[in-house]
């Protein structure tokens, strides 16, 4: 099985070609150790964050943007963005503030990305 990925873990933006027979890799195009790991995690673990909006509580003019701490499984997207347009935050947040812990059982936060004081 061939992959071609692009490592967005730097600038440089490599083109990887990933090679998998059984359980090894072989990796081509990286100019740097990370883009093995990259390309490792991105066939075998695939993660993706988000970043959306949702309206504070009580109003719809007013929104509050977030996004979660980390990466997560890609099938988990759709179902926390389900999560999220339950929110309804107050309509004062600051920015890193938790407004859904532990997502989902991911371990991972969803919170504020700016503060919004009113
Ligand atoms: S492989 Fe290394 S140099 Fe290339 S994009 Fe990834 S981190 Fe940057």
């Amino acid at each position: 099985m061939d992959d071609r990925l692009t490592c967005i873990l730097c600038p440089i933006g490599c083109e990887l070609e990933v090679s998998r027979v059984g359980d090894k890799f072989e990796v081509k195009g990286n100019e740097c150790d990370k883009g093995l790991a990259f390309a490792a995690d991105e066939v075998l673990h695939p993660k993706r964050n988000l970043a959306t909006s949702v309206p504070a509580s009580g109003t719809t003019a007013r929104m509050i943007s977030v996004r979660l701490t980390g990466g997560v499984p890609r099938e988990m997207i759709f179902p926390i963005l389900a999560e999220i347009a339950k929110l309804r935050p107050a309509l004062s947040v600051r920015r890193g503030q938790v407004l859904i812990a532990n997502v989902l059982g991911t371990g991972v936060d969803v919170i504020a990305t700016r503060t919004l004081l009113f």
